[in-house]
């Protein structure tokens, strides 16, 4: 196929790499003028775009997102597929979608889980919102760049099925690592902790696969000085496109709520930027209630 990549940043690069070395013919987008391996620069996102089957974007936000959408949707060809792998809001997801629909196109929304090292290993996971039509056309690309992809329904309902994963990251990880911190003062030791809550009802991918807590459990940014991972600035980006999409669903979220006030301040006022997301252990160690 031909498939144009716009947006080769940390997750883009890799997955536009894996493309090309797969066999696809790629030409690829990015406004820092990064080179990828296998992947020939185009001059502009819309010339990248025209003639392509498939065009992948894999950009910082909704903003962004809809301006790139903005510039190429006239210059596809009518019946290419929009396949967007961007974490977006679910309002520009579907707006987008709306767009590229009226313009005769196959739109899909398919955020990913799994990080640089599931972009880099082609082992992504697929959250899809859009047409029967549209995934089947992309899905041998999904086998590419990853291990599974589930489609979610209509456009849209992949960035709902990834907010609401990542909701739920951001909570389980808060609560393993104050409950580890509690552990401590309590005279708990930590890897007696992880062993009973790893098989336990407070188990979770938290503390069970990503343990915050070094030397414990199986290797994770812990053990790595909390070196991202999965930076906190992007869990608290996840965290706020939950409460948006919350608000304007009208759903009460508290924890999600108290999970972005907690990274909020992580990150903006105290030394998260930066920092994987699971360095809350060392916020949490040795602070009191007040
Ligand atoms: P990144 O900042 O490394 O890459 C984004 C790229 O987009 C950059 O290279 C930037 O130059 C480029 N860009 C910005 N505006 C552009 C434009 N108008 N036209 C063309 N290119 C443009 O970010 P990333 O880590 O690759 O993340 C990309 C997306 O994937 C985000 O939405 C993020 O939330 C999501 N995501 C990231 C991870 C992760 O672990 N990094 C995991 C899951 C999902």
């Amino acid at each position: 196929m031909n498939i144009a990549f716009i947006g080769l940043g940390n997750m883009g690069g890799p997955m536009a790499s894996n493309l090309s070395r797969a066999g696809h013919n790629v030409t690829g987008f990015d406004t820092a003028m990064v080179t990828v391996e296998g992947v020939s620069n185009a001059a502009s996102a819309t010339d990248a775009a025209q003639g392509a089957d498939v065009v992948i974007t894999m950009l910082p936000n909704g903003t962004i997102l809809r301006a790139v959408a903005n510039e190429i949707i006239a210059s596809m060809s009518p019946g290419a597929v929009f396949l967007d792998c961007s974490t977006v809001d679910v309002d520009s997801a579907r707006a987008v979608a709306t767009q590229a629909e009226a313009a005769g196109l196959l739109p899909l929304d398919a955020p990913v889980s799994g990080g640089i090292g599931g972009a880099t290993a082609g082992t992504l996971t697929f959250m899809v919102g859009g047409s029967d039509a549209a995934m089947a056309k992309a899905a041998p690309l999904f086998d590419i760049m990853g291990q599974k992809a589930v489609h979610c329904g209509p456009s849209g309902n992949g960035q709902a099925a990834k907010i609401c994963n990542n909701m739920i990251l951001g909570v389980t990880m808060i609560a393993t690592c104050e409950a580890f911190a509690l552990a401590d003062k309590l005279g708990l030791d930590r890897q007696a902790m992880f062993d009973v809550v790893s098989t336990s009802s407070g188990y979770s991918w938290s503390m069970n696969a990503y343990c915050p807590a070094p030397g414990i459990g199986p290797k994770s940014p812990a053990d790595n000085g909390y070196t991202p991972g999965f930076a906190a600035d992007l869990m608290l980006k996840d965290l706020r496109l939950s409460q948006q999409a919350a608000e304007a669903a009208d759903a009460d979220t508290p924890l999600g709520q108290a999970a972005t006030d907690l990274y909020r301040r992580f990150v903006e006022e105290e030394d998260g930027k930066g920092r994987d997301f699971s360095a809350m252990l060392p916020r949490f160690e040795g602070r009191g209630r007040g």
